[in-house]
């Protein structure tokens, strides 16, 4: 579920609205839901919203750590405790240090985040970090130990971290010129492929206009592809350079492990 996106062309979901598509979800046998933005926790609703997403499944918020207040983590520390199900946080840093990060995410993003997961951790929770993939892929294991040794560091004592690919989309597409014309997915590349790796295939994506295909492409013209879920229930051509980077990597959406 999308509860608030960077720009404006998306509003909030009310706490209505999510409670209305979580009855709906039962009949689609959802196993897990996902909250994202923008930043969903600048939804004032989203506390309630997770609570009461307890009571349905396993629920992820994907957030940048930097806005929440120790009362609601206090809260789903709670909802967490009586539920039969985990509640995960996604944490996104790009980098290991504010040298790395805050380039990309901004000024003093990095310290607001780290202090962020350092509050997760302190509520008894175990954060996946995420980062897109922005260096060389043969620094990567410099990368990831730099992001272990900062995550130890600051008292995170088994980091969980996802690297995520870069999706050559919005402010990526800008600096990279986005996706070649020759970089999409064909039939003959489907020969095969297992088509349970991408999110598509068996996920949507609420919005307050309505259910889209996934949320990489949400801002797409036609990534909307109804207004109830039995509407949204159909096939999808990956026609997007998007795509052709999750045929590549598959889960890219998924937490790496669900408890
Ligand atoms: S970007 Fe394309 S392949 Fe990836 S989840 Fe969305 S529709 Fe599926």
């Amino acid at each position: 579920m999308r509860c608030h996106p960077k720009n404006d062309s998306f509003g909030f979901l009310t706490l209505d609205e999510v409670r209305r598509r979580l009855a709906e979800s039962v009949a689609w046998g959802v196993k897990e839901y996902y909250f994202t933005g923008g930043e969903p926790f600048l939804n004032p609703d989203l506390v309630p919203m997770l609570e009461a997403t307890l009571k349905y499944g396993p629920a992820t918020v994907l957030t940048n750590g930097t806005v929440w207040k120790p009362a609601w983590l206090q809260r789903l520390q709670a909802a967490e405790a009586a539920s039969l199900y985990s509640l995960e946080f996604r944490v996104s840093i790009d980098g290991f240090s504010p040298e790395t990060n805050d380039p990309i995410r901004g000024e003093g993003t990095f310290c607001r985040a780290l202090e962020g997961i350092v509050k997760l951790v302190e509520h008894g929770f175990l954060p996946i970090i995420t980062a897109a993939r922005t260096w060389p892929e043969e620094q990567e294991p410099h990368v990831v130990g730099e992001f272990v040794r900062m995550l130890h560091d600051a008292g995170y004592r088994r980091p969980r971290l996802k690297i995520l690919p870069l999706l050559r989309l919005g402010a990526e597409e800008q600096r990279t010129c986005g996706y070649l014309d020759s970089e999409r997915v064909t039939p003959e590349m489907m020969d095969g492929y297992d088509r349970s790796q991408l999110i598509c295939e068996h996920s949507r994506t609420v919005t307050d206009r309505g259910v889209a295909v996934c949320p990489i492409l949400i801002e797409s013209h036609d990534a909307l592809l109804g207004q109830s879920l039995a509407e949204a229930a159909k096939p999808y051509p990956l026609q997007h350079g998007a795509c052709f980077t999750c045929y590549q990597y598959g889960a890219i959406c998924a937490n790496p492990s669900a408890r």
